[in-house]
């Protein structure tokens, strides 16, 4: 007996081996999307276009990005660091790349989406911590290899999807990259080429001095690749400028696939143009014929592109000023600028967003950069810094009927607004901005102000609110029961809701759980609407969300009638 323990202990790691590949056999498919010679290429958007047409063909598809810094979520990060934070409905706080997928598939995704390097040390730490390694030396191969190959099976082994598409953050040849390549290489060595694929997406410059495209910063990065033991299937290739058949060969030649795998990818007008020019390349061709699926057949790609129609074709322009104190960075809204330009295209109008930085805004030029607006958002964001100039951009638009819509911070100060200007409440503020103030119209939730972590521990992800009947919300929305996003600590103090809705600011949306505020509107204006959730993260091309839809027809009627 002794002896056949023995054997199974020495036998043990093999077993475990054979076992791990076992699971490793299903029938889902996974294509890795990594990028090479320079960041900002969009590799979200290249991922979102061919999980478009692939969805098109009818394969249950979802992306999930692997992003290689040290934070355990992009929650803690400024937007000028790294965009826009995307928030899901299970309240996961995420790189804006899943706003991109969720826009492009009008399929939600989750915490098992997104996943940071910081996330994977925690876990293994937390892991060896409780002694689950029994005893042996934590490594970052196997255990963080492990972790990272654990973590992007994850959904695969849900059942739900037929593809899991997975983007690599960063660029080939990033230190911090390299455990995910080398997890990519494991998990195709695992699960067989056919069920496993990389895309390469990758810079070709044009040299104006030269007149040439240039294909060797491709080569290397490929090389690069291959040096970790990867190799790329499709090359996806950035360019300005047309690539010629003949370079097509060379860097077919190179960089070792076939020609058909060497994908155009040129500058385009509108981000949405991406999957049909991905289609014309012939990119879901030859990833299927890779992955051993059937070649295309009829895509259905029509709402798609009826939306591409309109949004190209629109009748007028109508002009929205976006008040928020992160304007230099577009990334910083950009759930709120393509929400707009969803909602624009359904109403067959061009919508000109113009970025007015609220730090910069005060009553002495308030007129010159509002007055001439169709309508204006005053957009989320922390902290005391620009926090006047919202306020003061408020107080215009309500008293000049301009159409107006407050997202979060821009809804709290629109109750501050109206609390100091209307309702007589002379210091009235939020605790956020002034922790001793004396009329604190808004301020922390009791279970807020015992926490001292500022990572995760907002009121984030989906709730519930109760719209009331008859009031312009519930007839924008259609309904009374809503669920929408949220991202924030502080509220609506219900202390002065009397004063206020007395006052004439009416609260028109209530969370049924805890009675807190979630929506203002002023029925005595046109349209003026705060919300304390992100209708915008919920926006997606086929679904564009109603209350950015009202937003600029509002917007529209007051264009007409000027
Ligand atoms: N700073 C505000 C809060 O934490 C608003 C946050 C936001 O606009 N997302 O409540």
């Amino acid at each position: 007996m002794p002896k056949k323990r023995i054997v199974f202990v020495i036998l043990s790691p093999v077993f475990k081996h054979v076992i791990s590949q076992q699971n490793r056999m299903s029938t889902t498919k996974y294509i890795f999307v990594t990028g090479g010679v320079s960041s900002s290429l969009g590799k979200g958007i290249i991922a979102a276009s061919l999980a478009k047409l692939l969805q098109a063909q009818q394969y249950r598809v979802t992306i999930q990005k692997f992003d290689p810094y040290l934070n355990v979520d992009p929650g803690t990060l400024n937007p000028y660091e790294h965009g826009e934070c995307f928030v899901t409905d299970d309240g996961a706080e995420t790189d804006l790349d899943l706003g991109h997928y969720e826009r492009f598939l009008n399929v939600r995704t989750s915490q098992a989406n997104n996943v940071t390097t910081g996330r994977v040390y925690q876990s293994v730490i937390e892991k060896e911590r409780r002694g689950e390694f029994l005893g042996k030396t934590v490594q970052v191969i196997p255990h963080i290899t492990n972790e990272i190959k654990h973590r992007m099976m994850l959904l695969g082994e849900s059942g739900d999807y037929d593809i899991i598409i997975t983007e690599i953050g960063g660029t080939v040849g990033d230190i911090e990259s390299l455990p995910y390549i080398e997890s990519v290489r494991q998990l195709i060595w695992e699960l067989g080429e056919e069920n496993a694929m990389v895309i390469h997406l990758t810079l070709i410059p044009y040299l104006s001095a030269a007149g040439e495209l240039k294909t060797k910063p491709t080569q290397h990065s490929v090389k690069t690749l291959m040096e970790s033991g990867v190799k790329a299937n499709v090359l996806v290739c950035r360019t300005e400028h047309p690539i010629s058949d003949e370079i097509r060969q060379k860097l077919a030649l190179f960089c070792n696939v076939k020609p058909s795998a060497v994908i155009e990818s040129i500058d385009a007008d509108t981000i949405y143009d991406v999957p049909v020019l991905m289609q014309k390349e012939g990119l879901d061709k030859v990833v299927l014929q890779t992955l051993k699926l059937n070649d295309p057949q009829t895509s259905e790609m029509s709402k798609w592109t009826a939306f591409l129609e309109k949004f190209k074709n629109p009748k007028q322009t109508i002009n929205i000023g976006l008040v928020g104190k992160y304007v230099e960075l577009q990334d910083s809204y950009k759930s709120i600028l393509e929400a707009v330009s969803h909602a624009g295209a359904m109403n067959e109008t061009k919508v000109e967003v113009h970025s007015i930085h609220s730090e910069f805004l005060d009553e002495s030029n308030i007129e010159e950069k509002l007055g001439g607006l169709d309508g204006v958002i005053v957009a989320p964001g922390f902290g005391g810094r620009g926090i006047q100039g919202k306020i003061d951009a408020i107080k215009y638009v309500r008293e000049h009927n301009i159409p107006f819509l407050g997202i979060c911070l821009g809804m709290q100060m629109a109750v501050i607004e109206h609390a100091r200007n209307v309702t007589g409440i002379a210091d009235a503020n939020s605790t956020e901005m002034n922790e001793s103030c004396e009329a604190a119209v808004i301020s922390l939730m009791e279970e807020q102000k015992a926490i001292e972590d500022k990572g995760g521990t907002m009121r984030l992800g989906a709730w519930a609110c109760e719209l009331k009947e008859g009031s312009k919300i519930h007839s924008i929305y259609g309904q009374t029961s809503i669920e929408e996003r949220h991202r924030h600590r502080y509220e609506f103090n219900n202390f002065y809701k009397e004063a206020i809705e007395s006052s004439g600011l009416q609260a028109s949306g209530i969370n049924p759980e805890t009675n807190l505020v979630e929506v203002v509107e002023n029925p005595n204006h046109p349209w003026f609407i705060g919300v304390q959730y992100h209708p915008e993260y919920k926006s997606t091309v086929l679904s564009p969300h109603p209350l950015f839809v009202a937003f600029v027809q509002a917007a529209l009627t007051n264009y007409r009638d000027k």
